[in-house]
């Protein structure tokens, strides 16, 4: 009797256990390797004491995605992953002790914006309107399909796309896009960071980034029960119920070829045969490292590199009821702190500050009476000249400072437990260039085109999933990965 091909996955990041799953229903035996003695990459936990952190992501959109995946293996998804919707999607805070909550509900949202004197609920509506446009006339084209197979562009959903290509804002920049619509800055402000969802600048971007509020406010922003790290802990479960075998705590250091042919890959343990491989590890250090037998795609790995993070994880040993599970508070000079960020490579003194509190709903991530900061600023990738402790030091001050003056309380004396993530901690622990979140920059027109394809015309049966590959990062991108992969590979079967 035939046995079952074999699938290798060399990177156990979200897009690679949803390959795993993916491959492991299409009827593959798969084994997935990581580096890290844990699944999930970017997407892991950390606990200081009594306090629990999701290490990563912290932003949930189109859950439909993971559901997807445990419908696929014939799983009721709810057996394994639960989440509920945000009512508020974020609460925004500026210097000048302006303040809005953004409603999850568009109506409400809107109705806030103008109660706040920022602007009209209908050009706010218009706005989301336009989104849900931009997002009806693109998934099928840039993000559920490979950009780099002919088929993709006959496709009649497709040619829609192609159609309305003049109304996608392609040519302007979403800052451009947003100024168009809003007076006031604060609106454009508020508008613009939705580039920094894949680590690009609102002044570079195209304005078809405006795609993402559709994902907050028209489908929503949701917390799973037991906070993002539910969302590795219940894929990878469902891999373990299909047959899918993770080898961890090990690295893999080579994809063998015969010819153009992938035939295993070797590790720091032992060599592996294989019918098929996909890479799930940063498309740079991969072409450098384990694909040497083939030539390096210059234009797509000379991409400019996204923003990476500097995370401070800090225990928190107060309440504080303004705040909500995402909370923004604004930089005074927006184009000041992306032109450190892209022209610079450094960080602005005057930051943009996120901080994501998970115990505001799932309260058993911190003691009672206190609360789980995970206090983050947009910096630049690691480009081995940054002197990053200083940049640490002074950007922590500048945090604190800013946090002082809106809230009205010295931070300081509350951290009582803290850990810090930045880019050569980004870098070292997920083997991503320059500790880069989202792979390459969507900082010009043609990023979306310049992105490695989710297959390479070297090999037949080499595939690629994951952040910096198309169609980007992100937790949704990543999953489309994984998906248009089992397409190529169910297309690609003798
Ligand atoms: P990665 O998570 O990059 O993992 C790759 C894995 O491959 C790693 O585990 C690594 O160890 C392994 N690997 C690499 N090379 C080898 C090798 N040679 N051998 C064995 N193993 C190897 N996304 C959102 O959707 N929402 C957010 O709010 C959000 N915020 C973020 C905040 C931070 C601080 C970070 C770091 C990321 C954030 N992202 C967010 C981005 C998101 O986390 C990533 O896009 C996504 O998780 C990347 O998944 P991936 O499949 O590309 O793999």
């Amino acid at each position: 009797m035939k046995e079952n091909p074999t699938a290798i996955i060399v990177g156990a990041g979200i897009a690679g256990i949803a390959t795993a799953i993916r491959l492991s229903v299409k009827g593959y035996r798969v084994k997935i390797f990581d580096a890290n003695p844990y699944a999930g990459g970017k997407l892991t936990q950390i606990q200081l004491g009594n306090y629990r952190f999701d290490a990563g992501p912290s932003l949930f959109t189109m859950p439909g995605y993971v559901d997807e995946l445990f419908a696929l293996a014939g799983k009721d998804p709810r057996q394994y992953f639960n989440y509920s919707r945000k009512d508020v999607v974020c609460n925004y805070f500026w210097d000048d002790g302006q303040t809005l909550t953004a409603w999850g509900q568009k109506e409400a949202f809107a109705e806030a914006v103008e109660n706040a004197g920022l602007g009209n609920a209908k050009d706010v509506l218009d706005h989301l309107e336009y989104s849900a446009f931009l997002f009806d006339k693109t998934h099928k084209f840039f993000l559920e399909r490979s950009l780099h197979k002919v088929g993709s562009y006959t496709d009649p959903q497709v040619l829609g796309t192609l159609a309305a290509v003049h109304k996608l804002s392609l040519l302007n920049t979403l800052d451009g896009v947003n100024r168009k619509r809003f007076r006031n800055p604060k609106m454009v402000q508020l508008f613009n960071r939705y580039a920094t969802y894949n680590g690009s600048s609102p002044y570079l971007a195209p304005g078809v980034m405006q795609i993402i509020p559709h994902l907050e406010y028209n489908v929503g922003a949701f917390i799973p029960k037991g906070g993002m790290h539910a969302i590795t802990q219940s894929l990878v479960k469902l891999g373990e119920d299909l047959g899918v075998t993770y080898l961890l705590n090990e690295r893999v250091n080579t994809v063998d070829f015969n010819g153009s042919k992938a035939t295993g890959i070797q590790t720091e343990k032992g060599a592996y045969k294989a019918d098929l491989v996909v890479i799930n590890a940063d498309i740079k250090p991969a072409y450098n490292h384990l694909l040497k037998a083939l030539k390096k795609p210059d234009k797509q790995l000379k991409q400019e590199p996204s923003s990476s993070a500097l995370i401070f994880y800090w225990g928190i040993k107060k309440s504080f009821p303004q705040l909500d599970l995402h909370n923004i508070f604004f930089s005074n000079n927006y184009e000041a702190e992306f032109d450190y960020l892209f022209k610079r490579l450094d960080v602005y003194d005057d930051p943009t500050v996120y901080i994501n509190i998970t115990s505001k709903d799932v309260p058993e991530d911190a003691p009672d009476g206190c609360e789980n900061w995970f206090v983050m600023v947009n910096v630049p990738y690691n480009n081995g000249t940054q002197a990053w402790d200083d940049i640490i030091k002074r950007t922590k001050a500048a945090i604190l400072k800013k946090l002082a003056h809106v809230l009205g309380e010295d931070i300081e004396p509350l951290i009582e437990v803290e850990d810090i993530l930045e880019p050569r901690t980004i870098e070292s622990r997920t083997s991503s260039f320059g500790g880069a979140l989202y792979g390459s920059s969507s900082n010009n027109m043609f990023s979306a085109f310049l992105r490695h394809p989710n297959f390479t015309k070297q090999s037949p049966n080499l595939f690629f999933c994951g952040g910096s590959v198309h169609p980007g990062g992100g937790i949704p991108l990543c999953l489309l990965s994984a998906k248009i992969v089992g397409d190529l590979v169910e297309s690609a079967k003798p």
